[in-house]
């Protein structure tokens, strides 16, 4: 079932986190059926989203009219038929009991159409146990959002054991509909990966405590000041609910085993129901005390390197056990608690040799099992990191990911779907390192580049990092030159390349597009170069390579009305070689590749390199087009083009 066959949504509990996924759901435009228990529930559930639907419209992120549509939209419900009988996808959100759970799926399965998915939305309970109730575990998953549904941007998709790679991928679909992030965790195991890596962190930070080797104040100095985290580890549970954290430390200790021993602090808290801010006490007193106080000079290098082992450690066991990959790790947990960078790229600037010495050294003096280092951190720590490790070039790839699907085939992917694929100077740094990689690999005989997720090829430029180089006409200069070189290696690669393009194709991702040899569309993909909406010229070869692809009048009309276009005109410009549906996209594009791998690679190469010889001059075009984005940088047309596109706003140009 893809997204277009889903209508309708029925969330089960209207309580905290029910209200708001419906209030999500609806703002998408599904219809909601909201399901609790008693009228009173479902009402107070639908005054809550009254109440933030208002808010929204007052921060101007909704206008009235939406808000109004997307309460219309939702229906407060209590007879589970009625609300559950005709939706699409049911997302359940009741307490987290199993045993008040299993009952509502019993019941659930009793009243829902055959074919539908079943999502839930639980913190810690295993999924294949739930699935288990049912009579469909392979339309069943994990949808788990965080706290408040409508603020935060991650959702988990947990595979169940039996859940189907349709239903995950329709789950992944919905949440990117409702605006939101999935991550993928690949099996059922306790904690999924946000959880994974804060709580036991938290149990660790208590730990340190219980076992006197530093104090509160400390742990949330060095966490906050030293680490970076954006709170104190005793800050954050105050906050979210010392109890929260420890039911979910609970069930990993029943499930994982004594690695998961609740500290005594910890323990404490809950038994004296100091439960954080909302009881008044927690670590911090709120009511009698001064609330929350980190000095900022307590830091301790021992706190910093027993925590990051505690992380390092975990992030083996999700790695090894392959639950999720280090890139989801990090994008989960930065999404999820806010971390500037993710944990599994901290640990690994720290030194996995370092934490995992820690480990040893610590289980040796304890005892405790959760010193014991995972297999899998001593096999990394070994190679260097759990990330790939620097390529000969000093390189390592993070918004970049190459992967060889079949023989002779390297797929390229631009891997930052949460930006849309948007190219920072970081992309153009290693889409270059790994041009240079490919062409000397013998195994690679053509490239397919594609973006990640199903939104964007590459939406353009990174608009804000480049509003941030400031109004330097030198600096714009070697931007412009930067791009134009990156992707003229591309467009010169003595291979075939294609350009696999599903979503928005824009400006900078256009103008890589431009670079590769053939293009393989989806029908709802966009395409367009903006750049003069904006007060700016296509910098990165737009001027020069567009009209090799399409002729000089049809380059002219893509750049001077900066429009966008489908796909089906971009093929009638023979810009787009093939158009496909969405759903054989992949295929198609990888099959296209893998037959041009197949071709003669010295012939290929000489007729890529006798096209381009046979080009009028280029290089003086392309000499012209870098000193006149350099010189664009210093307009103030720029930066009100730059504002009226961060403000959705029409840009008022002075040609100053
Ligand atoms: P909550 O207690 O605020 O809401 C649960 C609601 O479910 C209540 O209104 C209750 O009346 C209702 N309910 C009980 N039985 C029902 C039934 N048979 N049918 C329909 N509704 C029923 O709890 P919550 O914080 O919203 O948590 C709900 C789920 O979301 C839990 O599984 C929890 O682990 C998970 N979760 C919570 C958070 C969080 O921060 N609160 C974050 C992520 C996930």
């Amino acid at each position: 079932m893809g997204v277009d066959n889903i209508n309708t949504i029925a969330v089960l509990g209207a309580g905290n986190m029910g209200h708001g996924i419906a209030e999500v759901a609806a703002i998408a435009g599904y219809d909601v059926n909201m399901r609790d228990i008693k009228e009173e529930f479902v009402e107070n559930g639908y005054e809550q989203i009254e109440w933030s639907l208002d808010k929204l419209a007052e921060k101007d992120r909704l206008s009235e009219e939406e808000a109004e549509a997307a309460l219309e939209r939702v229906t407060p419900l209590v007879d589970m038929e009625e609300a559950c009988g005709d939706a699409d996808v049911v997302i359940e959100a009741v307490p987290e009991q199993m045993e008040i759970k299993k009952d509502v799926y019993g019941e659930l399965e009793d009243v829902a159409a055959d074919d539908a998915i079943f999502a839930t939305n639980t913190s810690s309970l295993s999924i294949t146990e739930l699935a288990d109730v049912t009579e469909r575990p392979e339309r069943f998953c994990g949808m788990h959002f965080f706290n408040p549904p409508v603020r935060m941007d991650l959702v988990e998709v947990i595979s169940g054991a039996e859940s189907d790679e349709e239903t995950l991928e329709t789950i992944e679909a919905l949440a990117e509909d409702f605006g939101k992030t999935p991550v993928r965790v690949h099996k059922d195991s306790p904690g999924f990966i946000v959880n994974r890596i804060l709580v036991p962190l938290m149990n660790e930070a208590c730990w340190l405590v219980s076992e006197d080797e530093a104090t509160i104040e400390e742990v949330d100095s060095t966490t906050k000041y030293g680490m970076g985290l954006p709170m104190g580890s005793f800050e954050l549970a105050d906050l979210t609910g010392i109890d929260v954290g420890f039911h979910v430390l609970e069930y990993m200790n029943e499930v994982l085993g004594d690695a998961y021993e609740p500290s005594p602090l910890f323990e404490s808290k809950v038994e004296n129901e100091e439960l954080g801010k909302k009881t008044g006490k927690g670590f911090y007193d709120y009511e009698d005390g001064e609330g929350v106080d980190i000095p900022t000079d307590q830091q301790s290098d021992l706190v910093e390197r027993r925590l990051l082992a505690t992380m390092a450690n975990e992030a083996a066991k999700l790695i090894g056990n392959d639950v999720a990959p280090p890139e989801s790790i990090d994008e989960a947990t930065q999404l999820g608690a806010g971390f500037p960078e993710g944990p599994v790229t901290l640990v690994d600037d720290y030194g996995l040799e370092t934490l995992l010495e820690t480990l040893e050294k610590a289980y040796e003096e304890t005892g405790h099992e959760r010193y014991a280092p995972a297999d899998y951190l001593e096999e990394r720590a070994a190679e260097g990191g759990f990330y790939e490790q620097e390529t000969e070039e000093g390189v390592s790839f993070e918004v970049i990911r190459i992967e060889y699907p079949e023989e002779y085939v390297a797929h390229v992917v631009i891997d930052r779907p949460h930006r849309m694929n948007t190219i920072s100077d970081q992309v153009l740094e290693e889409l270059s390192e790994v041009i240079d990689l490919l062409e000397e690999d013998d195994e690679v005989r053509a490239i397919l580049v594609t973006g990640e997720g199903d939104r964007a090829f590459s939406a353009g430029a990174d608009v804000q990092s480049m509003a941030g180089s400031g109004a330097d006409p030198l600096e714009g200069q070697e931007l412009s030159r930067l791009g134009q070189q990156t992707f003229g290696k591309l467009e010169a690669c003595d291979m075939p390349v294609v350009a696999g393009i599903d979503g928005y194709c824009l400006g900078g991702g256009m103008e890589l597009a431009t670079c590769a040899d053939l293009r393989v569309a989806t029908d709802r993909s966009e395409f367009g170069q903006p750049e003069l909406d904006l007060g700016l010229i296509p910098g990165w070869g737009g001027t020069q390579r567009l009209k090799h692809v399409v002729g000089e009048g049809r380059a002219k009309e893509i750049i001077l009305t900066a429009e966008r276009f489908d796909a089906e005109t971009m093929a009638d410009y023979g810009f787009v070689n093939e158009v496909v549906d969405t759903d054989e996209f992949e295929e198609r594009a990888l099959e296209l590749t893998a037959d041009l791998a197949g071709g003669p690679p010295i012939a290929q190469k000489f007729t890529k390199r006798a096209f381009l010889a046979g080009r009028d001059d280029t290089e003086s075009g392309l000499e012209y087009e870098a000193s006149a984005f350099g010189h664009l940088m210093a307009t103030d047309d720029l930066m009100e083009g730059i504002t009226a596109f961060m403000g959705d706003g029409e840009p008022n140009f002075e040609g100053k």
